[in-house]
């Protein structure tokens, strides 16, 4: 199979560090973005023009029909995708009294069924030829309980709990499903915390500081090249032992 990647949320963030890292491992990849076209399109240029094969796309994962489209968009200008990183996601503080349905609704939506509309935009390549591989992106929040962040904690968990049984179901076919959970990662995602609040953070980091993008990404290009080949259904904290 030629290496063929979508990475969902690829315009900011964790998704773009590892679309990054993955165009330069020979992935022709997909940079898949909701909101911001500029990001995207920076990065895309930027990796073109370094001779990688690179490409932008938008659609809500909460939108199956959008992710669909996006899936057709890859295999007409890459061919049959490989790799799916599966790593757009919203994230929020608030209490739980406090949290609207509508707002349960969209964390879902975007969390969790944005991975099941991505899974299937791409299963059929993948089944087709036994191979391929599926990162999610989890949170040590998925792992553990936290305080304020209910709703994005059950989500992050419910994609613990797809990662491992689609392992299992999928695992005769040849293809291999894995999960990065993240601890504190120094994106816009985090700056509403405020930078009192990182410092903090970054203290309360065995490691003694927050982790960068390229830190996932490392982590994320593990699982989707050979030298994970006989890793399926696992689940790779790397939070610098904050959860330790
Ligand atoms: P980020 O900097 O906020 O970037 C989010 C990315 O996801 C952007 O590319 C954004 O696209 C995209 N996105 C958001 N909603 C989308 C939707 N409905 N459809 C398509 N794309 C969408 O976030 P990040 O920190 O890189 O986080 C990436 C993943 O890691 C998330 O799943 C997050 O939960 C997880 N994570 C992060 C941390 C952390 O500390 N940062 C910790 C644990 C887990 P636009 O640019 O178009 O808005």
């Amino acid at each position: 199979m030629d290496k063929v990647a979508i990475i969902t949320g690829g315009s900011r963030g964790i998704g773009r560090a590892a679309a990054r890292r993955l165009a330069h491992s020979g992935y022709a990849v997909c940079i898949n973005y909701r909101e911001r076209r500029d990001a995207a399109e920076q990065l895309c240029d930027e990796l073109t023009a370094a001779g990688c094969r690179a490409m932008t796309w938008q659609a809500d994962v909460a939108d199956a029909s959008a992710v669909g489209a996006m899936a057709n968009a890859v295999r007409e200008a890459f061919g049959p995708i490989s790799l799916l990183v599966s790593n757009a996601g919203i994230a929020g503080q608030m209490q739980f009294q406090d949290v609207t349905e509508a707002q349960w609704n969209r964390y879902f939506d975007v969390n969790v069924k944005g991975a099941f509309n991505a899974v299937q935009a791409v299963l059929p390549d993948m089944l087709h030829a036994h191979a391929g591989s599926i990162v999610t992106v989890s949170s040590m929040w998925g792992l553990r309980g936290a305080s304020c962040e209910v709703v994005y904690s059950a989500t992050k968990a419910a994609l613990i709990g797809l990662t491992r049984s689609l392992a299992m179901e999928l695992a005769p076919t040849g293809i291999r499903v894995n999960c990065v959970c993240p601890g504190v990662i120094n994106t816009d995602m985090v700056q509403v915390l405020g930078q009192e609040t990182l410092d903090e953070l970054a203290h309360m980091t065995p490691l003694g500081r927050l982790g960068t993008p390229e830190d996932i990404a490392a982590a994320i290009c593990y699982f989707a090249s050979d030298e994970s080949s006989f890793v399926t259904g696992q689940v790779l904290t790397a939070d610098g032992g904050f959860i330790l």
